[in-house]
């Protein structure tokens, strides 16, 4: 379920300004009601997710504070639908700032989503499937062309073969 700030234009500003809004937007999703394998028998688990800016836009953000502020949106959020109880609940909790991303998946600024879909970061401008260069050197993923996301960067995966296959002149079928 994606919350939207009433603000929303003001809430993606303040995060422009380096602040994290008094409600954010957030995306929060229980996957275990989809896949029971993914939560013990008896329990729920449950994502929350709070857009941020990157690290070099805040080189000197506190994400620990960030964080917190982030987490308490979430559970106020849920309890304004009426789940309040969720803290009381929490058997086992993960919490991942940009620098967890940065350092656990070698993530560039720690930017979840890669280069974001700017006008001088889409189309021809995007970093292409093939180096410029070094004609054999090939890119997939959501930093290069189609886009961010995970079936986007399927597609990616799927271009990047298809040149390469195509270069070599096999059959693609
Ligand atoms: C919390 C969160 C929620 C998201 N929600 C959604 C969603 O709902 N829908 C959606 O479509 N997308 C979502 N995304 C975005 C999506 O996950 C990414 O766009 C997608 O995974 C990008 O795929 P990728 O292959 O480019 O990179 P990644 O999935 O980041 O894979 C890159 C891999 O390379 C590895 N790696 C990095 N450096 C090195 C190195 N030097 N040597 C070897 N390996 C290395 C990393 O460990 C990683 O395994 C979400 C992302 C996050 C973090």
């Amino acid at each position: 379920m994606l919350f939207l700030a009433e603000d929303y234009r003001g809430g993606f500003q303040a995060l422009q300004d380096g602040e994290l809004p008094e409600r954010p937007s957030l995306y929060v999703h229980a996957p275990a009601r989809l896949d029971a394998s993914l939560a013990p028998a008896g329990c729920d688990n449950l994502i929350g997710i709070v857009p941020v800016g990157n690290l070099d836009a805040y080189p000197d953000e506190d994400w620990q504070s960030v964080r917190d502020q982030a987490r308490e949106a979430i559970f106020k959020r849920l309890a304004s639908i009426g789940i309040g109880t969720v803290r009381e609940h929490i058997k086992l909790e993960v919490c991942y700032t940009p620098c967890s991303w940065r350092k656990r998946y070698n993530l560039f600024k720690g930017a979840t989503h890669g280069l974001s879909h700017t006008l001088t970061q889409l189309a021809y401008m995007r970093p292409h499937n093939r180096h410029a260069r070094y004609r054999n050197l090939y890119f997939a993923g959501a930093s290069t062309h189609p886009g961010t996301g995970v079936p986007t960067a399927l597609v990616s995966a799927r271009l990047a073969a298809e040149r390469i296959m195509d270069e070599l002149g096999m059959d693609q079928q």
